[in-house]
Formats: structure tokens, sequence, C-alpha cells
């Protein structure tokens, strides 16, 4: 006899892993751009046959930083299984329920009276679930 279950939806990682993976990829983005950055530098200010030899690694450098942005990976509440990165009733920051959206990118806390946003990146560390209120990661991400 088979028992028939129901299709379980996947389960998102518990948060402080998925946090993990996100500081860790957005490190080595920072490290990739820093280094990038100088080999630049170098390339244009140092001496004139420098150019080939440390300038296409430079420019490698930071193609590479730029594909570890594009691809951080999404962080997901383990609860309500929806995008952590949203904006919807509650407050990432300190959980409070009323948050104000006034735009696609922007949001408005009444409570600890941060107005969130994205430009290139967000502005604020996720501590709260915006769409069901849940508690996710102490540290912030
Ligand atoms: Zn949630
Ligand atoms: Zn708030």
């Amino acid at each position: 006899m088979t028992a028939m279950h129901p299709v379980e939806p996947a389960r998102v990682a518990n948060f402080p892993a998925q946090a993990e993976r996100y500081r860790r990829q957005f490190r080595l983005f920072l490290k990739l751009t820093f280094a990038g950055m100088i080999l630049t530098g170098a390339a244009v200010f140092g001496p004139r046959n420098w150019e080939v030899w440390v300038g296409v690694p430079a420019i490698a450098l930071v193609f590479a930083g730029l594909i570890t942005f594009f691809t951080l990976p999404r962080l997901r509440c383990p609860d309500c299984q929806k995008s952590a990165e949203d904006f919807d009733r509650f407050c990432p920051i300190c959980g409070a329920d009323g948050l104000q959206r006034y735009q696609i990118t922007a949001a408005k806390c009444g409570c600890c009276k941060r107005t969130l946003g994205y430009n290139k990146t967000r502005n604020y560390r996720i501590h709260f679930c915006t769409h069901c209120g849940e508690f996710l990661d102490r540290q912030g991400v």
C-alpha cells in the first residue's frame, strides 16, 4: 500500500545559515572589488609597461566582484518562505507592525523612524521578517 503524502514545499535553510552564506559572499565581493581597485590604480598610475600585466587582472577582479555581487543568495524567511528583502507590514529592523511603504524600493518605519531603501545596496540590516514579523537574526544581515 502506498500512502499519499501531500507535496511538501521545499523548505528554505534556517536563517542563520542563509545569513552566514550571504555575509561570506558579501565579504568576498568587497575583497575582490578592493583588490581590483588597487590594481586598477597601479595600472593607471604605475609605469607604462604595467598596463597589460596589471590592468587585465584588475578588470578580471572587478568583473568577478560584480558577479559575486549579483549572485548574492536571496534571503528568505524560514517561517513564511517569502523574501526577507521585500517590504511588507513589519519593519525588518525593529519588527514593529505598520511599515509605511512609499516607493517600490523605499519604506519608512513609524516606530524606529528609520527610512529603509535600496540604492544599489540595502541601507539597513534585516532582523525581522517583513511579511510575518518573525525574528530572524540578532546581528542582522
Ligand atoms: Zn516570514
Ligand atoms: Zn522599525
